[in-house]
C-alpha cells in the first residue's frame, strides 16, 4: 500500500476501532487530524471515543450483527483495548485486516499466556507459578518461601485481581480470600523503579522504539510518567532492547506497551505488555516527532513510520477523579493553563467516580516534574 491511501476520497481507508475508551478517542483524534476516517466499536459501554468519531456502533463485543456491520463499515481495524474476546478479534481478523494480531493480543490478554511467552522466549520477567487449585498454591508458596502476589489469569489491569502476600499466611485462607480463581503467582519484586518502553513495529518488521519512561503510581493507577526515565544509558538501552525482542517474537505490528520494573543494580524483568497506545505513552502526543496513536495508525494504514524522537524532556500527569471537587465538578485549571510548556487533554467523561481516568496534562521542559507535583499539591 502506498502512501496515496488517502486519496482519492471514496476510496479512503476507514479505520476501525474496537473499544471506545479514552485510547479511542485519541486515536480517532489522530485519524481526524489526518484525514482519516474512524468507526468505533464501544463494547456498550459509555465511551470516550463516542464524540469524536465519524461513526459508532454501541453495541456489545459478542454481538454478532455488530460484528458484521463493524467489518462492513471499517477496512481496517485496530484494538485499543485488550480485553476484547478472543472469538470477536477472530471473526473481524477473517474479514479485513487487525493490527495488532489476535494471536499476539490473546497473548498479552491473559497474564498465564503472557509469562509462558516471556519465559518460553529468554526474556526476563518475574519467577512464577501457575496456580489452578489450592494444592498447587500450597506447592508454590512453599517453594516462594517469601513475599509475592497473586494475579488472576485472565482480564486484570491496574492492579484488579491482585491479592499481595507476605508468605506465611496459610495457604488455606489465601485461596479462600483470592476466590479460587485460576491465578498466576509471581515472586514479589523489590524494585528501584519502574519503567515502561514504547515500540512501534511496522508489517515489514520495521522497528522503533521511544525513550523509557519512568512511572509513579497512586493506589495503583499510574500518577505520573517522567520521560526520559532517570536511569543509566545502558539500563535505558537494555530496555529498548528488550522492547524490541518482545515485538519481533510476539511478530507484532502496531504499537506495543512493555512494562518493567529496574532492580537496584540497573537490571529489567519485564512485568507486562499492553497490545496498545499506553497511558505511559500519552506525552508523546506533545513531547515526541510522531504520537503513539499516530504510529498505530501509520502501521495499519501502511503507512511509513514516524520519528519516535523525543523532542523534549516531558512529565505526564494523569488527571485522577479525586482531583475533583465533586463528581461533576473540575477542579480549577487556571494554574495548569497559566503553566508554560503545559497541555491540558481531557476524555469528556462525565462524572468523576474514584480514580477514574478523566484527562491527563503534559508538563515540557526540565523543571516539569516539580511542576507536576506543584500542581497535584493544590488539587489534592
Ligand atoms: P500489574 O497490574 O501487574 O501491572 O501490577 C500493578 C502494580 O503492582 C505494578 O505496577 C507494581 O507497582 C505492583 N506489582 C505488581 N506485580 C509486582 C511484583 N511481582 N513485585 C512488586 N510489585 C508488583
Amino acid at each position: 500500500m502506498s502512501a496515496s491511501v488517502f486519496f482519492p476520497l471514496d476510496k479512503q481507508q476507514i479505520v476501525g476501532v474496537i473499544g471506545g475508551g479514552q485510547l479511542g478517542r485519541m486515536l480517532a483524534l489522530a485519524a481526524r487530524r489526518m484525514g482519516v476516517r474512524s468507526v468505533v466499536w464501544t463494547g456498550g459501554l459509555e465511551a470516550p471515543a463516542v464524540e469524536v468519531a465519524d461513526e459508532v456502533i454501541d453495541k456489545p463485543f459478542d454481538d454478532p450483527q455488530a460484528l458484521l456491520d463493524f467489518c462492513e463499515k471499517a477496512t481496517v481495524a485496530t484494538v485499543e483495548f485488550e480485553n476484547i474476546p478472543l472469538a470477536t478479534m477472530r471473526g473481524v481478523a477473517k474479514k479485513i485486516s487487525l493490527f495488532p494480531s489476535p494471536e499476539a493480543v490473546g497473548i498479552c490478554q491473559n497474564r498465564e499466556k503472557e509469562k509462558n511467552f516471556l519465559r518460553e522466549n529468554g526474556i526476563p520477567c518475574t519467577n512464577f507459578w501457575v496456580i489452578e487449585t489450592l494444592e498447587d498454591l500450597t506447592a508454590a508458596m512453599a517453594e516462594l518461601n517469601g513475599p509475592g502476589v497473586l494475579k488472576t489469569a485472565a482480564f486484570g489491569y491496574d492492579g484488579k485481581g491482585q491479592l499481595k502476600i507476605e508468605g506465611d499466611e496459610n495457604p488455606v485462607d489465601v485461596w479462600e480470600n483470592f476466590g479460587k480463581e485460576r491465578a498466576v503467582l509471581e515472586a514479589w519484586v523489590p524494585f528501584d523503579k519502574e519503567i515502561s518502553v514504547m515500540v512501534v513495529r511496522s508489517a515489514d518488521g520495521e522497528v522503533r522504539t521511544y525513550d523509557p519512561a519512568e512511572n509513579r503510581h497512586r493506589k495503583h493507577i499510574l500518577d505520573v510518567s517522567i520521560v526520559p526515565a532517570r536511569i543509566s544509558p545502558e539500563t535505558s538501552d537494555n530496555a529498548r532492547k528488550i522492547a524490541t525482542q518482545v515485538a519481533e517474537a510476539l511478530d507484532y505490528q502496531g504499537i506495543l506497551g512493555v512494562e518493567f520494573f529496574v532492580n537496584h543494580d540497573g537490571s529489567l524483568v519485564v512485568n507486562e505488555m499492553a497490545p496498545r497506545p499506553h497511558n505511559s505513552g500519552h506525552h508523546t502526543l506533545d513531547a515526541c516527532a510522531c504520537s503513539q496513536f499516530e504510529q498505530q495508525l501509520r502501521v495499519v494504514l501502511g503507512l511509513p513510520l514516524g520519528s519516535a524522537k523525543l523532542v523534549s524532556p516531558c512529565v505526564m500527569l494523569n488527571l485522577l477523579g479525586d482531583f475533583w471537587t465533586s463528581e461533576t465538578t473540575p477542579p480549577d485549571w487556571t494554574p495548569l493553563l497559566e503553566t508554560e510548556g503545559a497541555t491540558l487533554h481531557l476524555y469528556g467523561k462525565r462524572r468523576a467516580i474514584g480514580m477514574r481516568k478523566m484527562g491527563h496534562a503534559t508538563l515540557l521542559g526540565v523543571d516539569a516534574l516539580a511542576k507536576a507535583e506543584a500542581l497535584k499539591a493544590g488539587w489534592l
